[in-house]
């Protein structure tokens, strides 16, 4: 049964009087008047335990959205079990019936539900239009439909017979349970995730960001209405530690899909290390982690080009991507006419809530972030190894905002060009426009991580070199553009070193990981 290559799914630009623009601003009104009440869904029946945690857009700390439910051991043991009896018979599910479920709520986000995902998005994440659209609609409809297209295309690979010899390759899902811990970030991963592993017909337990529960709930109410069986997807809210704890102690876990920090993630990994012996098989680890992602332009740079990539890369959604340009190599040459362009750019970008749809910056995530980059900015100013040339102020007294600060500094390895800071901060050093390729070597050689990064020439030379050198240093490597906003099915998303397994997201590379398969020879 063959699902054919699907079309990204269009982006509405939620322009001035445009009927989905109303419709959105309905929706959005519509949340902030209810006050919701979020349970979590074991078996796909909503479980209220009465210890609930508040929810507040991170523009408008005032405003309370809600509350949701959390879970304890109890509920982590549960899900397990329920994610474990529905196991046989998911597995056993016809693969085109399987599909179907998820071709489905692809179709309701599309079609009905697409103003409540990018509302859920917008006042839970603090995400402007632009960004939920591109995320919690387009990115997660084409999830599903792109990863049901490439299992198809996996179900096909078969071995060669030979004569008196039939061979086929049978893809089984894992034995066990798969654990799927999603970021606040973006909504689409958040649905990715889980629904990626299900799909080859493993059973999940799921447990998204705190500050992430506003449009999870919103999918796993679509995943139900779109027909998933009890306790192939189970959305439970806990304590982090304790989920590692049981899950990672468990005879039957068999794989971790995560997206989040790397210090959590090498934690994970020691665990599971240490419980090696306790597992029925291996289990899978896939992970997506950090970046401290590079924009690195040659003398032959076009301005424009780099003033823009700067800008949008390193802003977009207040610099919350792992894919977030955070630091740049300009080439003395053009490195003024660059900052005077990115300068004017940043001019452009107002900062406010998301219900006003003309501002660009919106709020961090929650407190903690905003200390968190507050902090680095704090330290740059103090310190006369570098200069604050753009932003700077912030405040949290309505809600979390921070100006987009860009930072210029003088040794290329400051601590802000090295460390990820997954906030709205830029930093900028200009190298000698004759020494090209000893800078390749310093982008190489700043970061540990690896996931995405840009090179801006014009020159066809600097730019075969910058990607011949940087071959280990970007996951994700992008020729005169931003480094950020992969798209499903076009830009297969992940990177190396320490950010992460590099199992792309959205490719036949990441569905390997949530098959185990079986050979079977049969003698005629
Ligand atoms: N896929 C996103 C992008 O290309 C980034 C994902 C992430 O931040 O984890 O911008």
């Amino acid at each position: 049964f063959h699902f054919a290559a699907p079309a990204n799914e269009p982006v509405y630009s939620y322009a001035p009087g445009s009927p989905e623009k109303v419709a959105l601003k309905k929706q959005l009104s519509a949340f902030k008047a209810q006050q919701a009440d979020i349970p979590m869904y074991i078996n796909n029946q909503e479980i209220r335990t009465g210890k609930t945690v508040d929810l507040r857009p991170p523009h408008e700390i005032k405003h309370k959205l809600g509350h949701f439910h959390m879970g304890e051991a109890s509920h982590i043991n549960d899900a397990i079990a329920a994610a474990l009896a529905a196991k046989e018979q998911w597995a056993a599910t016809p693969w085109e019936q399987r599909a179907g479920i998820f071709l489905k709520a692809a179709e309701l986000i599309a079609t009905k539900y697409r103003y409540h995902m990018n509302a859920a998005t917008m006042l839970g994440q603090s995400k402007n239009a632009y960004q939920a659209e591109i995320d919690s609609a387009c990115e997660l409809i084409d999830f599903l439909r792109y990863n049901v297209h490439f299992l198809s295309e996996i179900y096909k690979q078969q071995p060669v017979s030979s004569p008196g010899v039939h061979n086929r390759t049978e893809y089984r899902p894992l034995e066990g349970f798969v654990l799927a811990v999603t970021p606040f970030n973006f909504t689409a991963i958040a649905g990715n995730l889980p629904t990626s592993a299900a799909m080859c017909g493993n059973v999940v337990v799921w447990k998204p960001a705190d500050t992430q529960v506003f449009a999870a709930n919103m999918f796993m109410q679509i995943m139900i209405e779109a027909g998933l069986p009890a306790g192939v997807i189970n959305l439970i809210y806990v304590d982090g530690p304790q989920l590692g704890d049981i899950c990672f102690s468990h005879p039957e876990f068999a794989g971790i899909h995560f997206t989040g920090s790397t210090a959590v993630f090498q934690h994970m990994w020691q665990t599971i290390g240490q419980n090696i012996k306790k597992y029925k098989a291996y289990p899978r680890i896939v992970g997506e982690t950090g970046g401290k992602d590079f924009v690195l332009a040659h003398s032959s740079a076009d301005v424009a080009v780099t003033a823009i990539a700067l800008a949008r890369g390193a802003f977009e959604y207040q610099g919350q991507k792992c894919s977030a340009a955070s630091r740049a190599y300009l080439p003395s040459n053009i490195a003024e006419a660059v900052k005077t362009r990115l300068l004017a750019e940043l001019k452009t970008m107002k900062m406010g809530s998301v219900e006003d749809f003309s501002n660009f910056i919106n709020a961090v995530i929650d407190e903690r972030s905003f200390d968190k980059i507050t902090n680095y900015i704090e330290n740059a100013k103090k310190d006369p190894a570098a200069k604050i040339i753009a932003g700077g102020n912030y405040s949290k007294t309505e809600g979390y905002f921070i100006e987009p600060t860009v930072i210029e500094v003088t040794d290329p390895k400051y601590v802000t060009m090295c460390e990820e800071i997954f906030g709205p901060v830029l930093t900028i050093y200009t190298y000698d426009a004759d020494k090209f390729e000893e800078i390749i070597s310093v982008v190489d050689s700043s970061s540990s991580y690896a996931l995405t990064g840009s090179i801006i020439a014009q020159d066809r030379y600097a730019i075969d070199l910058a990607t011949k050198k940087l071959v280990n240093a970007a996951g994700n490597f992008y020729i005169n553009d931003k480094p950020t906003g992969a798209v499903v099915g076009q830009q297969p998303f992940g990177g190396a070193r320490a950010s992460g397994t590099n199992d792309k997201a959205g490719s036949m590379l990441n569905l390997y990981r949530w098959l185990s398969a079986r050979t079977i020879k049969e003698t005629l």
